[in-house]
């Protein structure tokens, strides 16, 4: 997840590969407790991991189910309908209202003695509305704190099932959902009816919910959106197999993506999610196609390429899909006339406004933007009229998800998304996964540089602003040291008898870097590669063209998207000499020697400041008079001297400088 104050998205050029989507929330702990509910095994895929899917798990094992975890896929035995043991149970409910609601309904159905509970919150959120249903009906469900709320005990049941069922619809559809999921476990003599009271909400969830009964063998009769009736005879039965949907709303970004973007030989696949799925907001996928995608879809996949281009200008009513279409007006932007987006106004009671929202960072970029209270009108952003805009995200997820797909103009301007973690309350990886499906051209993957002499601050100057700016870091005197290790492990002498091999060696160098560890083969040998001996020894072998040149084709791998901190000593001047940005850095070698010094104490190693000294000078001279790549600043390099400035110092040093070359 990037963490950052703010993520520069560079020029897109393209995109394809395969991304996987997390799946839905909604659908994960539905079909974990109707798989529960079952006889037999049910095999369940591409399950949600969340606290909400972990509280489900965790009551089901305690109610005797099977639960067999692997990653992703879990096996749930079921309990039949009947429970099998008669001990009192207390249940740890957490903060989660899609495994509470629809687990007290079958509990107080099935009956036992159960107490259910939860964290503060939890306690406040109520539940008396599914209550009043389920005591009607002769369940026995007490308070055990405020009426109307978590936490309860539930008891023995006995049911009169002759009378309609009550149910208010108006607060939470998920009441009339536990009942729905909880009811066929009694309708074995007679129908069951169930009424709505009030206009009922959310209907698009209960669809989800009268869908996977379905899949569970349950057909319910639904008459309108006020009466359904479960059968008499009504059982449930196990699909076996189950794949979990991913987020429809999610998937949005990638199809508007593949439309805008996938005009290569391969399409944008999105794994997880089909055009057969029950979530409302599939229905995008129809939009995404009036305005020129191409989609195809199977079971639980779509590809989506561009058709049209630009993309046609639509007018469409997006009552049905709320949350989705505000990927269109993104779209829009690539599209050869207006699109209109009517009978939008929940868009103003959202995360924030996000009419007002779309039309205000769209007009950032270039747009022309018109709006009224429940619609919304973008005109096509010709490439020339384009601007690098900082997107201001509102704490609202999908703002951040939609206003990246602007860095796929023709104009090759960067986009800067504010506050780029806000995606996490859907899609915590969602830049990750934008990344892994797209392209950019080299020159447009910005590569910051920060060469030095040895000990100067480079790797800890370059991680921090790498972390501060969401990029990948390149730690080149790394790839150097293990070079060095690799080839003495083979057995050759570092000099230049053996050249040839040791630059065989590091062209195929199997060197991993895992977040601070770093892999030789199967090999960690982080500690190994960070002592002085290892320094001089990364010093022998770079002296060595032939191994310079080896590791060149490895250093330039690493630039990619969003962005790259590379330290060195070469790589404003050899390795990366077109970078925007290059910072040499130097301290005094007394300073140096310190610095070095209170590091190695720190770990317990004993040395003394002289020799360091002595050591750190010999190496300088080493890296400075080589005949390639002697380390000496680029010439359009920054100085900056650290002698007397802390690290925080530094690092806002470099991001200032950064941030002037900007175009935000
Ligand atoms: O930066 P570090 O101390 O890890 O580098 C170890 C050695 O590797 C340096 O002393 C230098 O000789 C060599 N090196 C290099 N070119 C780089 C990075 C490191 O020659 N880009």
């Amino acid at each position: 997840m990037f963490s950052t104050e703010f993520l520069d998205i560079p020029s897109l050029h393209s995109a394809a590969g395969t991304i996987t989507l997390p799946g839905s929330k909604s659908i994960s702990n539905r079909v974990l407790l109707l798989s529960a509910l079952c006889q037999g095994t049910t095999v369940v895929h591409d399950l949600l991991d969340s606290d909400d899917t972990r509280v489900m798990l965790a009551a089901l094992r305690q109610l005797g189910c099977g639960v067999q975890e692997n990653g992703t896929t879990v096996t749930i035995t079921g309990l039949g309908g009947k429970l099998q043991n008669a001990q009192p149970i207390e249940f740890f409910m957490g903060n989660a209202g899609t495994a509470m609601r629809p687990l007290t309904a079958a509990l107080a159905v099935l009956g036992g003695d159960f107490t259910l509970k939860g964290v503060a919150r939890m306690h406040e959120r109520p539940i008396g509305d599914l209550v009043d249903a389920l005591r009607l009906l002769g369940c026995r469900i007490d308070y055990l704190g405020n009426d109307g709320f978590p936490p309860l005990r539930v008891g023995k049941p006995s049911l009169t099932l002759d009378l309609p069922i009550q149910v208010r619809g108006d607060v939470s559809s998920q009441f009339l959902t536990a009942l729905l999921m909880a009811l066929p476990l009694a309708a074995q003599q007679q129908d069951i009816v169930i009424e709505v009271v009030g206009e009922l909400i959310s209907k698009p969830y209960i669809d989800i919910t009268l869908n996977l009964l379905q899949r569970f063998g349950i057909q319910v009769q639904r008459d309108g959106w006020q009466r359904f009736t479960i059968p008499a005879g009504s059982s449930y039965h196990s699909p076996k197999t189950i794949h979990v949907e991913a987020d429809a709303s999610s998937a949005s970004y990638f199809i508007a993506l593949g439309a805008i973007a996938a005009d290569g030989a391969q399409p944008v696949r999105i794994q997880g999610v089909g055009a057969d799925s029950i979530q409302g907001d599939i229905r995008f996928m129809d939009a995404a196609a009036q305005m020129g995608a191409q989609i195809t879809s199977g079971p639980n996949w779509l590809e989506v390429r561009r058709g049209a281009w630009p993309l046609k200008g639509i007018e469409l009513d997006c009552n049905h899909i709320p949350d989705a279409a505000m990927t269109l007006a993104v779209m829009a932007l690539y599209a050869d006339s207006p699109t209109t987006l009517r009978n939008i106004a929940s868009w103003r009671v959202k995360e924030t406004d996000r009419i007002h929202a779309m039309a205000t960072e769209c007009r950032k970029l270039g747009a022309q933007v018109e709006e009224g209270e429940d619609w919304l009108r973008v005109h096509p952003l010709p490439k020339n009229q384009w601007h690098p805009a900082s997107i201001h995200t509102y704490d609202d997820h999908r703002v951040a998800m939609c206003f990246s797909l602007a860095a796929c103009n023709a104009a090759q301007m960067p986009v800067r998304i504010e506050d780029p973690k806000c995606v996490a309350k859907t899609f915590p990886d969602y830049f990750e996964a934008l990344f892994s499906v797209t392209q950019a051209d080299k020159q447009n993957i910005p590569i910051i540089c920060i060469d030095g002499p040895t000990a100067s601050g480079k790797g800890t100057l370059a991680s921090r602003v790498a972390q501060a700016l969401g990029y990948h870091y390149l730690d080149s005197g790394a790839l150097y040291r293990i070079t060095a290790l690799a080839a003495l492990k083979a057995g050759l002498l570092l000099d230049t008898a053996h050249e040839v091999a040791i630059a065989d060696l590091a062209r195929t160098l199997p060197a991993r870097f895992e977040g601070e560890s770093v892999w030789l083969g199967a090999q960690d040998v982080s500690d190994a590669i960070r002592t002085e001996e290892a320094g001089m020894n990364a010093s022998k072998v770079s002296v060595l063209p032939a191994v310079r040149t080896a590791l060149v084709a490895l250093q330039h791998s690493f630039q990619r998207l969003p962005g790259l901190l590379a330290d060195g000593r070469d790589m404003g001047t050899v390795i990366f000499p077109h970078a925007p940005l290059k910072v040499f850095l130097t301290a005094s070698a007394a300073q140096r020697a310190e610095r070095r010094h209170k590091q190695l104490i720190s770990k317990g190693i004993s040395t003394t400041l002289d020799s360091l000294r002595a050591d750190l000078e010999a190496r300088d001279a080493r890296d400075s008079n080589r005949s390639v790549a002697p380390l000496k600043p680029a010439q359009d390099a920054f100085q900056l001297d650290n002698s007397q400035l802390s690290i925080e110092a530094s690092v806002d040093q470099v991001l200032a400088w950064w941030k002037a070359k900007q175009p935000f």
